[in-house]
C-alpha cells in the first residue's frame, strides 16, 4: 500500500527517454530500479541507479521475481517495441502497480496503452512538439 512517503520508482526501458527520467529521479532523491534486455545498457547504468536488472520486462515471471507489484510507481519507458511496451504495460497492470506511467510513441499507441488501463500515456515527441511552438511563437504562458 502506497504511503504517500515511498519514494521508489521502477523504470522499464533505459533508452534515452528512460535515462533522462531515471536519472532526475535519482537527482531528486528517489529510489530507482532500472530495467533493460540490453546488457550494455544495464552495465552503463549499473553505478548511477539504485538497482539495474537485466530481463526482458514482457516475462510476467520476471515482474513477480523482481516485486513490481510492490512498487507504488512505475514507468513503461519502451517505445518502438510497440508489442512489448502493450505486453509490459498490461503485465504491470494486472500485477496491481496503482500509478503506471506508459510512454508511446504514436497517438494510436497512446490510445492502445489507455484503454489497458495505464494510468497516464506520455507522447513525447507530440508534447515537446505542442511546447516548442509555443517557445517559437513566444508564448510562454502555460509552459
Ligand atoms: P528512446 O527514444 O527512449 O531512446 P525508444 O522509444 O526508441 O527509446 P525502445 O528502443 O523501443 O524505445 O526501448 C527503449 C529501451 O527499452 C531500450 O533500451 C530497449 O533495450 C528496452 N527494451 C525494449 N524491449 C524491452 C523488454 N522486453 N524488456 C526490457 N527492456 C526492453
Amino acid at each position: 500500500a502506497e504511503t504517500g512517503h515511498d519514494q521508489r520508482i521502477a523504470v522499464i526501458g533505459l533508452g534515452r527517454f528512460g535515462t533522462s527520467l531515471a536519472e532526475e529521479l535519482m537527482r531528486r532523491g528517489w529510489e530507482v530500479l532500472g530495467i533493460d534486455s540490453d546488457e550494455r545498457l544495464v552495465q552503463q547504468h549499473r553505478d548511477t541507479l539504485t538497482q539495474v536488472v537485466l530481463a526482458d520486462a514482457t516475462d510476467e515471471e520476471v515482474l513477480g521475481q523482481l516485486a513490481l507489484h510492490e512498487f507504488p510507481r512505475a514507468v513503461v519507458a519502451i517505445g518502438s517495441h510497440v508489442e512489448a511496451s502493450i505486453l509490459t504495460t498490461s503485465n504491470l497492470l494486472e500485477a496491481g502497480v496503482p500509478n503506471l506511467w506508459a510512454k508511446a510513441i504514436s497517438r494510436q499507441h497512446g490510445k492502445i496503452l489507455e484503454r489497458l488501463g495505464a494510468h497516464h500515456v506520455i507522447l513525447p515527441e507530440h508534447e515537446m512538439g505542442e511546447r516548442v511552438a509555443h517557445l517559437v511563437t513566444g508564448r510562454m504562458l502555460n509552459f
